[in-house]
């Protein structure tokens, strides 16, 4: 990283169920490590989980990255807003929760609650998902969510959506 003057630890969740999930999340990671600004510090096993929305979707790969960045918050959404299209996410505003190549969801930045227009961070929902949480604890056990405290302390009431670790991701 060029300048190191205000560097921010944060966690991504990364999530695909389309196109070989496996191959999306590890592209991603790798282009989450080559952000201008931005490190990859560590990296989750991949879990592979049920979906959360519609059941008639295949069942999802995920993973969770802390990234040491320079960005702003809202800088780091908009790489990641990049980085799902050229994935070739396709929306489909009607179905919430639907299929995706890549859904990259800006869990943490560093210490910061933020609640404006296309940007809630830390991202609501994620101490109650299993999918996220476990991949988080994997890699932080002793991590703080801003205004919630440990994230520890909500395993056992987040919802259960089948999330078995598996594989190392292979990224660079
Ligand atoms: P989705 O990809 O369906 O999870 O939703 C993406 C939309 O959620 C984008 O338009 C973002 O502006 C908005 N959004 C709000 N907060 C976050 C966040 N913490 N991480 C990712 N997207 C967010």
């Amino acid at each position: 990283m060029a300048n190191r003057s205000s560097v921010i630890d944060c966690y991504v969740g990364l999530g695909s169920n389309l196109d070989q999930p496996v191959q999306q999340i590890e592209q991603a990671l790798t282009e989450l490590n080559h952000l201008p600004n931005t490190d990859c510090v560590a990296v989750s096993s991949l879990y592979h989980s049920q979906p959360m929305g519609p059941a008639d979707q295949p069942d999802y790969v995920n993973a969770v990255a802390r990234l040491n960045t320079t960005y702003s918050a809202l800088e780091l959404l908009q790489q990641l807003l990049k980085l799902e299209n050229s994935h070739g996410r396709q929306r489909q505003p009607q179905q919430q929760n639907g299929p995706r190549t890549l859904d990259l969801d800006l869990l943490i930045y560093g210490d910061q609650c933020i609640d404006e227009p296309g940007l809630t961070v830390p991202h609501p929902g994620l101490h109650r998902r299993d999918f996220v949480l476990l991949p988080m604890l994997e890699i932080s056990p002793d991590v703080d969510v801003p205004g919630l405290g440990k994230l520890s302390v909500w395993r056992e009431k987040s919802v259960n959506h089948g999330a078995q670790r598996g594989d190392a991701p292979r990224w660079q």
